[in-house]
């Protein structure tokens, strides 16, 4: 028999002594940033001449002068070592999704028994790490593993603290010999330049003044779920596999809808401190947090940045979110769906394009020219996403997406846009080409273009259920799941809509050539792509049948799985434009999809066998003894009663039934285990977890060899 509830001291948690020795003292503005080799640091650290060859080269993500390399190496590691750092470290995102580091002290032997401290240019620069066993989808066979990691100045190095002592890291690209991606940061860093080019390529056409390069900016919500983790050590799904495999629908969860925003506990707020504080300390500007929809669910949010830099940042609060919770007796799940029947979690991924103007180029403007390009830019992400829904489905597939989207909480797999009422008024009117220029409430604004109608401002209204919204000054990519990388996601919004862009630059282009009127041309333009694109604009509840229905009379793809949606990134349209966009080639984009569906498969196959075993070596057993502590109840109360207990009796039927079903459906799944239908070993873990859930009614809940998730959800 186990514990049923954990006792919990949280007045012994580390969290809340940091609290006192560190904020109490320091001012949020004081310690921002600390653990950053940033450019203010930098400035302290470096030469003059240095200083500004690498702060340009940041600023433009031009190249890097390797004069300065070793100056640069020198200085990060004075710095890092002021801070207690003992090694470094090329920190990188191999196509696990996760992140990857190999440590090298900075000792060298001095020849006399004793050590220095070393850090070249060389080693800042590029490293070898052993690469052979990471995933690369036939890539990198093993006998010619080299691969190596090159260092990515527009991510800032930074330290991370151990409980003992510190590690600098250095962000890093990771790619095989011949330059091919083995990561998720160098597609990324291809795509940005792509968006980043034909952004400026538009504002030249358009004859905006380039003062700047263009890049994509990124702000991530971050779902995630907080157990006590006495629970979780209770539970070998969660611990293996990061969801429950087993467990029944607790009478009371999110019905009430009194989670959402309400007053969050002690113990999940101390950890909330905690976390913002060491992401502030890491340069991370975590803003918001709060409860979500499901008990025992939580949100945090930055302030949106650089994407590359967002990116990082979001697989670095998702480290740090382990951590911390660890020293508050908590258990992070960052799992899409960690208990089936109540919400999952999703990473709304929130993009837009800060213009070689220095401007929100998503966001209408102050003139009329600025709402010309707004609507350009509004209308080339139509174009991209129609064109390229089932590309952008693909880039959030995975095993544990799978079981959240299109269930009635999140956005389906189907891909449609939501522009509002207002915008969407607009769109209609450049259709119609009629020139309208009064808009719905929220004042009007005048556009560059004569006979496009005014812009509202301000009266975005707000529609959960799209998967890809516009809110106001960005669209929101809201499929995304919560333990994804958002490189994946991002890499493709950049690259259907540098496409997109790509396409209208050159009509712009050829039209301002030949001297045609360019307001007309614009006009046109807009007109054209609203008229063979405005089937991927819903602005509806997507959470219906209905919508399904729609979508598929529009001819909208409805990708419900994984391997559906990952064959996708072999489709011909895809290849040519991610090769076009210099983003990734047709043998990259190949392997990619080797890696996910291995990836895929043998998560649905361990699952598979998790389940399986869970269920012969402790559910079962239990389920069996309760038959015969039954049996022996109504075999003593009946010979002293000397009446039939005919409710008992019944009761013993039914745990017998669904014994003997439970027996049943693991020799169905271990004969699937044995076959290569993965879709199969799917099927028969979820038949086998409904007869279990169904037993976990049955049985005495002090006998239950699992926590349930009452207890796992309400208490924190
Ligand atoms: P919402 O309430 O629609 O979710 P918020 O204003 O709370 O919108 O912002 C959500 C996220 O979007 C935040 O991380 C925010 O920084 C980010 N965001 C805001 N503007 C931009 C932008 N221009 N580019 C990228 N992300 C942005
Ligand atoms: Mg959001």
């Amino acid at each position: 028999m186990r514990t049923r509830i954990s006792a919990i001291d949280i007045s012994n948690i580390e969290g809340k002594q940091i609290m006192t020795t560190e904020s109490g003292q320091r001012t949020v503005a004081d310690y921002y940033g600390d653990n950053v080799f940033g450019l203010k640091v930098m400035r302290n650290y470096l030469s003059e001449k240095a200083y500004k060859s690498l702060s340009e080269a940041i600023k433009n993500s031009g190249p890097l002068d390797p004069s300065i390399a070793d100056e640069v190496a020198e200085a990060m590691k004075n710095w890092a070592v002021s801070k207690g750092a003992t090694h470094y470290t090329h920190w990188f995102q191999p196509l696990t999704g996760l992140t990857a580091e190999k440590h090298d002290s900075f000792i060298e032997l001095d020849g006399e028994g004793g050590v220095i401290l070393e850090f070249s240019g060389n080693a800042l620069i590029q490293g070898e790490p052993d690469a052979s066993s990471f995933p690369s989808g036939g890539l990198r066979p093993t006998f010619e593993a080299r691969g190596y990691t090159g260092w990515d100045p527009t991510s800032p190095a930074f330290v991370k603290e151990g409980a003992r002592g510190a590690t600098l890291c250095i962000p890093t690209y990771f790619v095989g010999w011949n330059g091919e991606a083995l990561d998720k940061k160098t597609p990324l860093l291809r795509s940005m330049k792509a968006i980043s080019r034909q952004v400026a390529r538009l504002a030249k056409v358009l004859g905006i003044k380039i003062t700047q390069n263009a890049f994509s900016t990124l702000g991530g919500e971050q779902e995630y779920f907080l157990i006590d983790r006495d629970f979780y050590h209770q539970r070998i799904d969660l611990i293996q596999t990061g969801r429950t495999l087993f467990g029944k629908e607790p009478a009371k969860h999110q019905q009430m809808a009194d989670h959402y925003f309400g007053a969050i506990k002690d113990r999940v707020i101390g950890f909330m401190e905690d976390l913002d504080r060491e992401m502030w300390k890491l340069g991370t500007p975590l803003k918001t947090r709060h409860n979500e929809v499901a008990p025992g669910q939580y949100e945090v949010a930055p302030i949106f940045e650089n994407q590359n830099l967002a990116v990082d940042h979001n697989m670095l609060t998702m480290e740090v979110m382990q951590k911390v919770a660890k020293r508050h007796g908590l258990v992070c799940l960052l799992h899409e769906k960690p208990f089936a029947g109540i919400n999952g979690s999703g990473k709304h991924c929130n993009w837009s394009v800060t213009g070689p103007d220095g401007k929100n180029w998503l966001s209408p403007g102050d003139n009329p020219h600025e709402n010309e390009r707004f609507l350009i830019m509004l209308c080339a992400v139509i174009k991209a996403v129609d064109e390229h829904a089932a590309f952008l489905r693909a880039s959030v597939a995975s095993a544990g997406n799978d079981h959240r989207l299109g269930s009635h909480e999140a956005p389906p797999a189907i891909i449609s846009i939501y522009l509002g009422e207002q915008l969407n008024d607009i769109i209609e009117q450049i259709e119609k080409g009629s020139g309208v220029k009064s808009s719905k409430k929220g004042g009007t604004l005048a556009v560059g273009v004569d006979s496009l109608p005014g812009l509202p401002r301000h009266a975005s209204d707000r529609n959960r259920t799209s998967p890809f919204a516009f809110t106001g000054s960005k669209f929101e990519f809201r499929a995304v799941g919560s333990a994804a990388s958002l490189a994946g996601p991002n890499v493709v919004i950049n690259t259907i809509a540098a496409g997109a862009l790509d396409e209208i630059c050159t009509k712009l282009e050829t039209a301002k050539k030949s001297n045609k009127n360019m307001n007309k041309t614009v006009q046109k333009l807009l007109q054209d792509i609203i008229k063979k694109h405005k089937r991927v604009i819903f602005n509806g509840d997507n959470y219906t049948e209905a919508w399904v229905k729609e979508a598929k009379r529009r001819g909208l793809p409805n990708l419900k799985t994984t391997p559906e949606a990952l064959k996708v990134t072999k489709d011909p349209a895809v290849v040519s434009l991610c090769e076009k966009q210099g983003v990734l080639t047709k043998t990259e984009l190949f392997s990619r999809y080797e890696v996910y569906m291995e990836t895929y498969e043998t998560i649905i196959r361990y699952e598979a066998g998790l389940a399986a075993d869970m269920a012969k070596t402790t559910i079962i057993p239990v389920a069996m003894d309760y038959q015969i502590e039954l049996a022996e109840t109504i075999k003593t109360v009946e010979s002293i009663n000397k009446i039939k207990s005919t409710a008992s009796r019944k009761l013993l039927k039914d745990v017998s039934k669904e014994t003997e079903k439970a027996i049943t459906a693991v020799s169905n799944l271990e004969a699937a285990l044995k076959g290569d239908s993965i879709q199969k070993m799917k099927t028969s873990t979820e038949a086998l977890r409904e007869i279990v859930d169904i037993l976990e009614g049955l049985v005495p809940a002090d006998s239950w060899p699992l926590p349930s998730y009452a207890e796992m959800l309400f208490i924190t």
